[in-house]
């Protein structure tokens, strides 16, 4: 038996406004920044890691957040932790005072996801298996016990989540075998943000496609002339066999969205994401009537599954991109993959970021093997920065995120890399 006894934390942000990578029409000048948690324990085996993404300010808010649940969890038994993660999160999620903070929602409730993830981490690092397969290796009643249906059943009962489980069981064998070999498909936005000047554009998205990404996303919203012009320069640069996607950050009112997108005069564009506020669902439904075929896309600023599980009611989006560390971690995650595949819609997670590729690519893969069962229309954000900060750095060849191998969550940061870019003092 072994016991958990302090959680390490650290506000860790690197300097990418320098080179404007990661610049869009709502976020010009990102310092990509994690509130970084590893939970320590009595025995000599591997600690957890977990994090949440931030942009920079506010960082410390974050770090501060993760800090007021080592209380609930430091005495604990690690392996009754552990062994019942569905009551943990409900523990952590339903805490009578922290909750007056969302509910569900913002600072506090991504805080919890860094410490389910840290937790998620640490159990498959003892079980000597990475997330995905430590997921996938879960019965369906196992995963309904992580899920919590309060505010789900009016779309998605335990017994729907069963239903799904149940008939995604048979060939999850050969789909591990097919990950494993085949990979996940990826899209690229690495071309794409606003900073970058035409040529640099031009060029990232000819390299792109020469590597064999199927997809590349360009932001939008800033200049709608500009947004024609680069848009051009992309479709030149890849040619007609690699969708482009847009991605407009949340820039647009409701109307100003429709119109826009109408401008921009491409009915064979891949999606639009983030045109309005990402609480707005009534907002997307009608922008996603009025753009259509293109498909409307969000998730990454998804408060959690309640939102999730409205978008998807109101038909607001025709793509779903999960984000491992917008909401309450993996637990919330499963959530919302259960709703999409409820739905029938895609799941297409956001990544970039600091470590949010080596995160959600677990999900994705334990998705297309014990959930979905399919990878028809789905692909992982991909962005080729800060990945050698981390222990497992993600490996995309082809186009296509190789299946990690490693035991843990993928968020394990690299311990020279904390210390390098550490700000404040660590706790
Ligand atoms: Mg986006």
């Amino acid at each position: 038996m072994s016991t958990i006894t302090a959680f390490r934390t650290h506000d860790v942000r690197f300097p990418t406004s320098t080179l404007l990578d990661g610049s869009d029409a709502m976020n010009p000048d990102p310092d990509y920044s994690a509130a970084y948690l590893r939970i320590v324990t009595d025995d000599d085996g591997p600690d957890g890691h977990g994090f949440v993404f931030t942009i920079g300010r506010g960082n410390d808010v974050q770090v501060a957040a993760v800090r007021l649940l080592e209380g609930m969890l430091v005495g604990r038994e690690v392996e009754s932790v552990l062994g019942d993660l569905g009551e943990t999160w409900r523990r952590l999620v339903h805490d009578s005072q922290l909750r007056w903070l969302g509910p569900e929602k913002g600072v506090m409730h991504m805080a919890i996801g860094a410490v389910v993830t840290a937790l998620w981490d640490l159990r498959a690092k003892r079980a000597g298996l990475p997330l995905w397969l430590l997921l996938s290796s879960l019965s369906p009643e196992e995963l309904v016990d992580l899920v919590d249906f309060r505010y789900l059943t009016d779309a998605l009962t335990p017994q729907d989540a069963l239903d799904i489980l149940r008939t995604a069981l048979p060939g999850r064998e050969e789909r591990t075998a097919t990950l494993l070999r085949e990979g996940y498909p990826a899209y690229t936005t690495t071309p794409g943000w606003l900073g970058y000047d035409d040529a640099k554009l031009e060029r990232l998205a000819a390299e792109a496609a020469a590597e064999g990404f199927r997809q590349i996303k360009l932001k939008v919203g800033s200049d709608l002339a500009d947004d024609r012009r680069r848009l051009a320069i992309a479709r030149r640069a890849v040619g007609d066999g690699v969708a482009i996607a847009v991605d407009a950050n949340q820039r647009w009112g409701v109307d100003e969205a429709v119109e826009w997108v109408r401008a921009l005069e491409d009915p064979t564009l891949a999606w639009v994401e983030e045109p309005t506020s990402p609480d707005d669902v009534l907002g997307h439904a009608r922008i996603a009537r009025e753009v259509a075929p293109i498909p409307v896309a969000s998730g990454e600023h998804m408060g959690g599954r309640v939102m999730a599980k409205q978008f998807l009611q109101a038909d607001a989006v025709q793509v779903l991109q999960i984000d491992a560390t917008r909401v309450a971690g993996v637990n919330e995650n499963i959530a919302m993959l259960l709703l999409a595949a409820r739905f029938g819609v895609r799941v297409c997670p956001h990544a970039g970021g600091v470590g949010l590729c080596e995160a959600v690519q677990h999900l994705s893969m334990f998705d297309v093997v014990a959930v979905s069962g399919t990878l028809e229309g789905r692909m992982i954000e991909y962005v080729d920065h800060l990945h050698e900060h981390f222990a497992e750095p993600v490996v995309v060849r082809g186009g296509r995120y190789l299946a990690p191998s490693g035991p843990g969550a993928g968020t394990e940061m690299l311990a020279p890399s904390i210390a390098a870019y550490e700000v404040g003092t660590p706790r």
